[in-house]
């Protein structure tokens, strides 16, 4: 778990550009008060290396999943702990954060990265009212 401005940092995936290569799909630790961006500490290595090899190459895409075996699963959930949590407690966190993203994604321009959210928004909201419809309903 890592801290910034003392919050605890998310742990997403997201766009970063190594001079005019821009490498998609890298996990990284994002600060949701002063959107800070970090590499995961445990892919730091394998980023350089990829995005060295592909500015080496002259490429301007990249997808870091295509070159880098990962344990995405188990990077993220090191980051964000959900055990013993109430789900719509969970929820309402991923829906926070997805928003912050999305606000950082726009400041960066990423486009792909803003729909890829607001799908993700559009899920979490129907689980959301799902949640509440089995809470109101009991
Ligand atoms: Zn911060």
């Amino acid at each position: 778990m890592s801290f910034c401005c003392g919050a605890s940092m998310i742990g997403t995936k997201g766009t970063l550009k190594h001079i005019r290569t821009n490498i998609h799909n890298v996990p990284i630790m994002f600060c949701p008060v002063c959107h800070r961006v970090e590499i995961h500490y445990l892919v730091e290595n394998e980023y350089e290396i990829l995005a060295e090899y592909a500015h080496g190459d002259g490429a301007d895409e990249v997808d870091f999943g295509e070159y880098v075996e990962q344990e995405g699963k188990e990077l993220l959930e090191n980051c964000v702990n959900h055990e013993n949590e109430d789900p719509m407690d969970v929820v309402l966190s991923q829906i926070d954060m997805a928003l912050d993203l999305l606000c950082f994604a726009g400041q960066i321009g990423d486009k792909a990265w803003q729909d890829e959210l607001k799908k993700r928004l559009g899920t979490l909201n129907g689980r959301r009212n799902k949640l509440r419809q089995r809470r109101t309903s009991v």
